[in-house]
C-alpha cells in the first residue's frame, strides 16, 4: 500500500517536470509513445464530443502498437501499426484527412527509421499511397535509397503490394472548409498536424515513424520535416527514438530529432534534458512551434512541446498508459 503510494507520488513528481516519464524503476520490456500533432489545441477550441473522438482514436492507436510489442514483435511493426490507425482516421492530418495544398490537392510525406542499424525509408509529395507510412517502409526495405518522392515513390509502393488509391480518398469536408477559410482570410493559425510513433521493443530495439499531410495551403511540391531523417524522425539504439510535429521549416533548419540524439550521445544529456534544450529553448526562442515524442534505450519517455497542446499518449509493459491533449 505504502509502496504503491510512493510509486504514485514519484510518478507525479517526474510527470510535473516537463512530461518526463521514467517508465519504471527498472527498464520496462517495452514502451510505445504516439502523437497526433501539436498546435493551438485548447479546451476552448475543442468540444467534449471531439475530445472523446480524439481520445478514443489515440487509445486505439496505442492498443494496435502494444499488441505487437506484447507478442514480442518489433518496434518497427509497432510503430507502423499505431501510425496506420491514425492515418486511417480523418481526425488527424495524415493519410485520410490530410490537409490541402494551395492548389487544393493532398501531398503527403512520411518516414520510418530502424534504431538497430540506422536504416531508414521515406516518401514525400505522394498523392496516391493510401498509407504513406507503408510507402516509407517499402523504400527502406525494398530499395537501396532513403527518400523517394512523388510518382517514383508510388511505383515502389505499388510494386511491393502497398495499396494505391484515387486522390478523392483523401478528401474530407473539414479539411476542405479549412483550406477555403485559409485561402480567403490568409489565416495564420493552426495550419499543421502530423502523426508519429516511437517504440522500444522486448529485444531492446528502438524505432520511430512519422506521417503527415504537411501544412494547410503549403506550396505545391513543398516538403516538410516529417520525411527528413534527422529533422522529423530519428532512431538510434544507442540513444533514443524521436518523432516530431510542428512548423516543419524550423524542424528542418534545427535538425531537431537528430539534435536530441546528438545531445545525448556527445554531451551525455538525459532524454528529457535534451528535449527541453531543443524544443523549449532553441526552437521556442526563434518561434519554431511544435513538439516531439521520444523513448530512450532505457525506456524513459519524453513528450515535450512548446504549443498549447499536443495529442499524445504512451503505454508501457508495466501497464502504465495515458492519453493527453492539453498542456495541463
Ligand atoms: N511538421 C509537419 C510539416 O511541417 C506539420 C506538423 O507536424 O504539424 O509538414
Amino acid at each position: 500500500m505504502i509502496r504503491n503510494l510512493l510509486l504514485f507520488l514519484s510518478f507525479l513528481v517526474f510527470f510535473s517536470f516537463g512530461q518526463n516519464i521514467r517508465a519504471q524503476e527498472q527498464k520496462p520490456s517495452y514502451v510505445l509513445v504516439i502523437h497526433g500533432g501539436a498546435g493551438v489545441i485548447t479546451k476552448k477550441n475543442m468540444t467534449p464530443e471531439k475530445e472523446k473522438q480524439y481520445t478514443a482514436k489515440l487509445k486505439e492507436a496505442l492498443q494496435a502498437g502494444e499488441k505487437v510489442l506484447k507478442n514480442g514483435g518489433s518496434s518497427l511493426d509497432a510503430v507502423t501499426a499505431s501510425i496506420l490507425v491514425m492515418e486511417n482516421s480523418p481526425l488527424f492530418n495524415a493519410g485520410k484527412g490530410a490537409v490541402f495544398t494551395a492548389e487544393g490537392t493532398n501531398e503527403m510525406d512520411a518516414s520510418i527509421m530502424d534504431g538497430r542499424d540506422l536504416n531508414a525509408g521515406a516518401v514525400a509529395s505522394v498523392r496516391h499511397i493510401k498509407n504513406p507510412i507503408l510507402g516509407a517502409r517499402a523504400v527502406m526495405e525494398h530499395t537501396p535509397h532513403v527518400l523517394i518522392i512523388g510518382e517514383g515513390a508510388e511505383e515502389v509502393a505499388a510494386k511491393n503490394g502497398v495499396e494505391l488509391v484515387d486522390t478523392s480518398y483523401f478528401f474530407t469536408q473539414k479539411r476542405w472548409d479549412y483550406f477555403q477559410k485559409v485561402k480567403k482570410e490568409k489565416e495564420e493559425v493552426e495550419k499543421h498536424g502530423t502523426v508519429g510513433a516511437v517504440a522500444l521493443d522486448m529485444h531492446g530495439n528502438l524505432a520511430a515513424g512519422t506521417s503527415t499531410g504537411g501544412m494547410t495551403y503549403k506550396m505545391k511540391g513543398r516538403v516538410g520535416d516529417s520525411p527528413i531523417i534527422g529533422a522529423g524522425t530519428y532512431a538510434d539504439n544507442n540513444t533514443c527514438a524521436v518523432s516530431a510535429t510542428g512548423h516543419g521549416e524550423y524542424f528542418m533548419r534545427y535538425v531537431v530529432t537528430y539534435d536530441i540524439t546528438a545531445l545525448m550521445k556527445y554531451k551525455g544529456y538525459s532524454l528529457q534534458k535534451a528535449a527541453n534544450e531543443v524544443i523549449m529553448h532553441k526552437l521556442k526562442d526563434v518561434g519554431g512551434d511544435g513538439g516531439i515524442i521520444a523513448v530512450d534505450k532505457n525506456g524513459n519517455i519524453s513528450m515535450t512541446f512548446n504549443t498549447p497542446g499536443m495529442f499524445r499518449g504512451y503505454v508501457t509493459s508495466e501497464e502504465k498508459s495515458e492519453v493527453r491533449i492539453y498542456k495541463d
